[in-house]
């Protein structure tokens, strides 16, 4: 039976929802899954993976839990204990830590490396890939001794397939590469949950007319549990920073929900986030192009409609 690894990211201390779908993404009767993550106190997250499958929780511990925050003594960890349990297959989501930490193990293991997956055939070894700010879809067969793969988060919805998840504990003996530590992350203006990973997510254009008025996007999110995004003329404007961009040149989103707020709609919009499960516009122009391609169009003023919005979500929590 080969045995596929499902690495395991973490926010606040539990399990990040859209790995779900990586996991979903590598469930196959004939393989066995194994969830790699870091630290003792992952044990806890055995009666969580036991519903999608996973047959080995491992966590993986140092001596000095400090070492891994240096992505660089992360990747080694996950590669010992690739070529301890005799994994050739690693799932993982391209998300911000995906994105730092897979290319690392791939180039250590001159391994191939798919990042962005919209599905992977695990039995031809294939997997759909979008090209070309999603004008196309790649299908890639990948050979090797080992191949790595990042899922695009919340594209693959989760599906359960029940097992006995057994805990191994993994220590990660080898040398501590002490030149790189992160001693700081601070949170982007997006919000707590990442872009790239948010289930809803609420954007604002040109519309919005300045910076300060993305507070009322901000409190709307608050309740709803979502991200903040915008469009690249918010960004060029100064309104909000780029890492709030949505698009093709900034982040691609696969969100549940996405809320455009006073978006026109543009291609290079729209490329960053056509995978969305439900697209609502709010928009002054009926003809604005998001209003024919999303799913639920509000022809309106955003400034009367979010806060309406706001004021019914928190009186219906
Ligand atoms: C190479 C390249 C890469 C690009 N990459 C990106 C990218 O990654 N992301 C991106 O977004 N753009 C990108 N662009 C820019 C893109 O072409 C558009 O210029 C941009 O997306 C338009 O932003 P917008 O929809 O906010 O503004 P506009 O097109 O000006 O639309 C503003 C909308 O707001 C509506 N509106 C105004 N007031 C209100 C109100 N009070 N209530 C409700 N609606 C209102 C208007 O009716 C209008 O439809 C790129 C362009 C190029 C050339």
């Amino acid at each position: 039976m080969e045995k596929i690894a499902i690495l395991i990211e973490t926010r606040q201390g539990e399990i990040k929802p859209s790995l779900y779908g990586v996991i979903t993404a590598a469930q196959d009767a004939e393989h066995e899954l194994l969830a790699l993550a870091f630290g003792a106190d992952t044990a806890r997250f055995a009666d969580q993976l036991k519903p999608y499958g996973i047959h080995h929780l491992v966590t993986i511990t140092a001596p000095s839990a400090r070492s891994f925050s240096n992505p660089d003594n992360r990747a080694r960890a996950i590669i010992r204990a690739m070529d301890h349990f005799d994994i050739r297959t690693l799932f993982a989501l391209t998300s911000l830590a995906g994105k730092d930490l897979l290319p690392r193990i791939a180039a250590r293991l001159d391994a191939p490396l798919v990042m962005d997956c919209l599905a992977v055939n695990l039995v031809d070894s294939t997997v759909e890939k979008p090209q070309f700010s999603e004008k196309t879809i790649a299908t890639i067969r990948v050979t090797g001794h080992h191949r790595i793969f990042g899922i695009r988060p919340n594209m693959i919805e989760p599906k359960t397939m029940p097992v006995e998840t057994e805990t191994v504990v993994f220590n990660y003996q080898g040398t501590a590469d002490d030149r790189l530590e992160v001693v700081e992350t601070r949170q982007g203006k997006s919000g707590a949950i990442d872009l790239s990973e948010a289930e809803i997510i609420i954007s604002g254009g040109r519309g919005m007319k300045n910076g300060e008025n993305f507070q009322i996007l901000q409190e709307c999110a608050q309740v709803m549990g979502a991200a903040v995004g915008a469009s690249r003329v918010a960004v060029d404007n100064g309104w909000v920073p780029h890492s709030m961009q949505v698009g093709q040149t900034g982040t691609t989103v696969c969100p549940k929900l996405y809320i455009a707020c006073g978006i026109s709609g543009s291609i290079q919009h729209f490329a960053g986030m056509k995978t969305a499960g439900t697209i609502v516009c709010i928009n002054t122009d009926p003809d604005a192009a998001m209003m024919q391609q999303c799913d639920y169009g509000i022809a309106g003023d955003l400034f009367k409609i979010i806060p309406a919005l706001t004021r019914q979500l928190k009186a219906h929590r």
